[in-house]
């Protein structure tokens, strides 16, 4: 499969439901990079206030193809996935 022009084994692609993914929130600058990086963006990751500023929250991990993605674009270095 290709993810953003980068080809991506089907064996290091996690089964549906499978992962887990940690946004943490004093790191989290709501920048919305995850968001727009990831192939599932617009069904896992929205941008809420929270305490009074933005920050990612995760609401349906199961769309979560495993690509990483995300990790890889964050620049604060805010999500951990976990299989
Ligand atoms: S890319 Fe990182 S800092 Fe930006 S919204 Fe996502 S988790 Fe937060
Ligand atoms: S690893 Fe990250 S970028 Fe890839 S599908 Fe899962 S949440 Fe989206």
């Amino acid at each position: 499969m290709k993810v953003h022009g980068t080809f991506i084994p089907k064996k290091n692609l996690a089964s549906p439901q499978d992962m887990k993914i940690y946004i943490d929130e004093k790191k989290c600058t709501g920048c919305g990079a995850c968001r727009a990086a990831c192939p599932k963006g617009p069904r896992i990751y929205f941008i809420e206030e929270k305490d009074g500023r933005a920050v990612a929250v995760v609401k349906d991990p199961s769309w979560c193809l495993g690509c990483r993605l995300c990790v890889s674009v964050c620049m604060e270095d805010a999500i951990t996935l976990e299989n």
